[in-house]
C-alpha cells in the first residue's frame, strides 16, 4: 500500500498560533483624520482582547485550552498525497495538500471563526453580526457562536444568497440569522439598493451593514466579526501551516512551492505563513496566492490606502485594492469576491516574497473537476483556482524533469456549489475579463486618499 494520508495525534497539535507581524514592518491602518488608529477607536467594533491581538507584535501566541477543546473536534486536519492526480498528469512533480474541508461547514473558515467567538464571549458579548460571501462564513461563525452560547447574524451577498439557499439553511441549523444584502434593515443597505435595486450585491456592502449593525446596538453586548484580511485571521489561520510542516517533517518532506487561493487571504495566510517565516530565514521556496481574473486585486490593482467596506466605516489598509466600491462580475468563486487583499499578504507581495497568480473560471472549473475525477473529493469552487496553479506547476516539472514537491491548501469541499458545477456542465459559465478602462475607473474612489510606504522587512 502507498502512503496517502499524513495523520496527527491530537496531542501534536500546534499550541500556539504563528504571528508575522514579528517579522514584518506594515504600515499602519489610518482614520477618517489621516492618523493611525488607536485601539480605543476600534472598542465599539470588536472586543478589547481581539483588537490587542490585532496589534500584537509577539512571534508566538498561545491558543487558549477552550479553543483547542473545539478545534479538536475535526482537527488536526489530514495532509493528504494526490497522487492519483500526479499520475493523471504524468508529473515528476509529489503533490500534498492540506484538507481543511473536514470542518463541520467545510472549509479552512472555522480555524478563526473558533477563537473568534471564544474571545467575545470572553469580554461578554452576546451577538455577533458579520457579512458572508458564498455563505462559508456566515455558517463557520454561526456553528462557532453555537458553539459558545452567542446570538449570530450574517448579512449574505445577495447573489450568493439566491444562488446557494442551502448555506442560509445551514446557518439557520446551528441557530443562525441569515439575511440578504444589501437589506432595508441598515443605512448602508439603503443606500446600495437605491444607486442599483438589482444590485448582486458585494462583500464591501455586507460588510458596511454588519459593522451598521453591530455598533448601532445601544446595550454594547454587539461586536461585528470579519472573517478574512484582518491580522489576527492570518494569526488564527496558521495552524494549517504549522500543522501541516509537522506533518511533511514526519514523513522526510519539505515543499518546494507552497499555493493556496486567495479571496481576502486568510487560507492561503494560513498554508503560507509558516513558510514564510523560513523562507525569510533563508529556505528557497516559492510562494504562490492565486486569484481569479475576474477580481484580480493582486495581479492588476495597485498598493494603497483603501476602506475595506463600501460605506467606508472601516479605517484605511494599506492593500491591493480596486476600489472600496468595486462590484466583481457575478462569477461563481463567492468566496473570492473581495476588492481588497489583507494587508500582511498584500505587504509581502511588495517586498516580492510571495508571487501573486490568477487564473480564469473556467480554467478553474476545468482543474476541479480533473481532480474530482481523480482524487475524488469534490473541491470549493474557490479552491478550483488553487488547484489550476497547481496543476500547472505540475505541468512544469514535468516539462522541466524535476521532482518539486507542491503543497497546496484544500480550503473546502463544493458539495453545497453543486449549482455551479451544473452550470460548467451545461456550458452557462464564462470568463470574465476586465477591461483597464473599468479597473481604472474602480480605483478613482481612492486618489484622494493617503499613500502607504514601500517598506522592506529584511
Ligand atoms: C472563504 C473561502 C476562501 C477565500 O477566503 P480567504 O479569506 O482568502 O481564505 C477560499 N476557499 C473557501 C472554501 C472559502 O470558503
Amino acid at each position: 500500500m502507498e502512503l496517502k494520508k499524513v495523520l496527527l495525534d491530537e496531542t501534536e497539535m500546534p499550541r500556539q498560533w504563528y504571528n508575522i507581524l514579528a517579522d514584518i514592518k506594515m504600515n499602519p491602518p489610518l482614520g477618517p483624520d489621516g492618523n493611525p488608529v488607536t485601539p480605543d477607536s476600534l472598542a465599539p467594533v470588536f472586543p478589547m482582547n481581539l483588537i490587542e491581538q490585532e496589534v500584537s507584535t509577539e512571534r508566538w501566541i498561545d491558543i487558549p485550552e477552550p479553543v483547542m477543546d473545539v478545534l479538536t473536534l475535526w482537527r488536526p486536519s489530514p495532509l493528504v498525497r494526490a497522487r492519483a492526480l500526479e499520475k493523471l498528469l504524468d508529473t515528476p512533480a509529489r503533490i500534498y495538500f492540506k484538507d481543511e474541508s473536514v470542518s463541520p461547514p467545510g472549509s479552512h473558515k472555522p480555524n478563526t471563526a473558533i477563537p473568534q467567538a471564544y474571545y467575545n464571549k470572553m469580554f461578554g458579548i452576546k451577538h455577533m453580526t458579520t457579512e458572508t460571501g458564498a455563505g462559508q462564513w456566515g455558517s463557520a461563525l454561526s456553528f462557532a457562536c453555537s458553539q459558545f452560547g452567542i446570538q449570530c447574524k450574517v448579512f449574505m451577498v445577495r447573489v450568493s444568497f439566491d444562488q446557494k439557499p442551502y448555506r442560509k439553511l445551514m446557518m439557520e441549523t446551528w441557530g443562525g440569522d441569515c439575511i440578504a444584502s444589501p437589506s432595508n434593515l441598515t443605512r448602508a443597505g439603503r443606500d446600495a439598493l437605491e444607486r442599483d435595486p438589482d444590485t448582486p450585491g458585494s462583500l464591501g456592502i455586507a460588510i458596511s451593514e454588519a459593522i451598521e449593525a453591530a455598533v448601532g446596538d445601544t446595550t454594547g453586548k454587539t461586536r461585528y466579526s470579519l472573517g478574512s484580511v484582518l491580522n489576527h485571521v492570518m494569526l488564527h489561520q496558521t495552524i494549517i501551516g504549522l500543522e501541516a510542516r509537522k506533518q511533511m517533517e514526519k514523513i522526510g518532506e519539505y515543499p518546494d512551492i507552497v499555493i493556496g487561493c486567495a479571496g481576502g487571504g486568510s487560507n492561503f495566510a494560513g498554508i503560507a505563513f509558516p513558510f514564510v517565516l523560513d523562507k525569510m530565514n533563508g529556505k528557497d521556496i516559492k510562494i504562490y496566492p492565486v486569484e481569479p481574473a475576474a477580481c484580480p486585486t493582486m495581479t492588476r490593482a495597485p498598493f494603497v490606502y483603501d476602506h475595506g467596506d463600501t460605506a467606508r466605516y472601516t479605517p484605511m489598509l494599506p492593500m491591493h485594492s480596486l476600489g472600496h466600491a468595486f462590484v466583481p462580475p457575478p462569477f461563481h468563486a463567492g468566496g473570492l469576491r473581495y476588492h481588497g487583499m489583507a494587508p500582511t499578504v498584500s505587504q509581502l507581495i511588495v517586498e516580492g516574497i510571495v508571487e501573486a497568480r490568477s487564473v480564469s473560471q473556467l480554467s478553474a472549473y476545468e482543474a476541479g473537476i480533473k481532480t474530482a475525477r481523480s482524487e475524488g473529493r469534490i473541491p470549493a469552487p474557490e479552491t478550483t483556482h488553487a488547484i489550476a496553479c497547481v496543476i500547472e506547476e505540475a505541468l512544469k516539472a514535468k516539462e522541466e524533469g524535476k521532482e518539486k514537491v507542491i503543497l497546496f491548501n484544500w480550503s473546502g469541499h463544493g458539495l453545497l456549489d453543486l449549482g455551479a458545477y451544473d452550470k460548467f456542465f451545461s456550458g452557462k459559465l464564462k470568463n470574465y475579463e476586465l477591461s483597464d478602462e473599468e479597473i481604472k475607473q474602480s480605483e478613482k474612489v481612492y486618489e484622494s486618499f493617503p499613500k502607504p510606504q514601500v517598506l522592506k522587512s529584511r
